[in-house]
């Protein structure tokens, strides 16, 4: 990417997107657009064209998405389906009318099918029934990366995908009911630790094995794809290594410096056993993540400290 590029960043107030808009300024990028929802619904196929004609794009990275956890999924599967399959499908054909040079599309580990072989490699996706609770989001998901290479068979477009696992880092969602388990053990052990509380109560077993990536690691990546990568096949972004949930506990724990006391709520689940992505790929392209999980949990919990009262309702 040239240093005047025209780049276009959709979703730069989500997790990824915020962290694409940090990687692209620190590398000295000074052409960055873009636009909140309020400024333009991505939904609306007229308002993208017309955005797309009047800013003309060289680079395009589609972090924007409607994203929850299982029980958002569950709840509201029209909603994940038509809003991100209209999302995607207007930045990708709005990107080739207007002749952008290059397009990223993110999508997530839950295109790949419920029982998929660990670590999960590219090689698995529609081999299998998809896990029902988040079908919706992963169908859309799924349609974006064969739009990427459709648009790439019929008209030669170099449109990629990439798939992140399980990010954590500054700007994560840090509400108890709905956020994932790294943003939760930071927040419980905080408050636990501030209250002088006894307790923290944590869920399931801490059985199961889960892969953390740090999104600055992922911002990092999709950088590198966009900057070195034209393949037909979408690429995994990921560490390659998982740690148990109780392992993350104690560390969280630990980077907190929480004294008390962690009790386990086996009512609550425990969820897959094990979700890890294959990172051969990315890694024979020439890329590995780079931030250690220490390192990263105490970046988050720095963050979390300077933007905590955002948090309180
Ligand atoms: P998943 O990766 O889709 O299963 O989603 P989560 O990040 O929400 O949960 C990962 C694992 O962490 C599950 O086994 C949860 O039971 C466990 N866990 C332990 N404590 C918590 C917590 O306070 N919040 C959440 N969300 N998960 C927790």
């Amino acid at each position: 990417m040239e240093q005047d590029a025209r780049i276009y960043v959709a979703g730069h107030r989500g997790l990824v997107g915020s962290a694409i808009v940090r990687a692209l300024e620190a590398r000295g990028y000074g052409n960055i657009i873009t636009r909140t929802s309020g400024e333009l619904d991505l939904k609306d196929q007229a308002a993208v064209r017309a955005f797309y004609a009047a800013e003309r794009p060289d680079y395009v990275f589609v972090a924007a998405a409607r994203v929850g956890g299982i029980l958002a999924n569950d709840t509201y599967p029209a909603e994940f389906l038509y809003d991100n399959l209209m999302i995607e499908a207007n930045l990708i054909h709005g990107a080739w009318q207007a002749g952008v040079q290059k397009l990223l599309f993110l999508g997530s580990t839950c295109i790949y099918p419920k029982h998929a072989p660990q670590p999960m490699n590219e090689d698995a996706l529609l081999t299998g029934p998809l896990e029902p609770t988040n079908e919706w989001y992963a169908v859309a998901k799924i349609a974006g990366i064969k739009l990427c290479q459709a648009y790439q068979k019929q008209y030669g477009a170099r449109f990629i995908s990439a798939m992140p696992t399980n990010l954590y880092g500054p700007g994560d969602n840090f509400d108890l009911e709905k956020s994932h388990v790294m943003p939760a053990l930071i927040r419980k052990f905080h408050e636990a630790k501030e209250s002088d509380a006894g307790s923290v109560t944590v869920w399931g077993t801490g059985t199961p094995r889960r892969e953390f990536c740090h999104v600055g690691d992922c911002a990092a990546a999709c950088l590198f794809l966009m900057e070195h990568y034209d393949g037909y096949d979408f690429v995994n972004i990921g560490v390659g290594e998982d740690v148990t949930i109780r392992e993350l506990v104690e560390l969280v724990q630990r980077v907190v410096g929480f004294e008390g006391e962690v009790l386990w709520d086996t009512t609550k689940p425990d969820g897959t056993p094990r979700k890890l992505v294959d990172v051969a790929r990315i890694h024979a392209l020439g890329w590995q993540a780079r931030v250690p999980l220490e390192e990263g949990v105490r970046a988050t919990y720095q963050w979390f400290l300077e933007h905590q009262d955002d948090f309180r309702g």
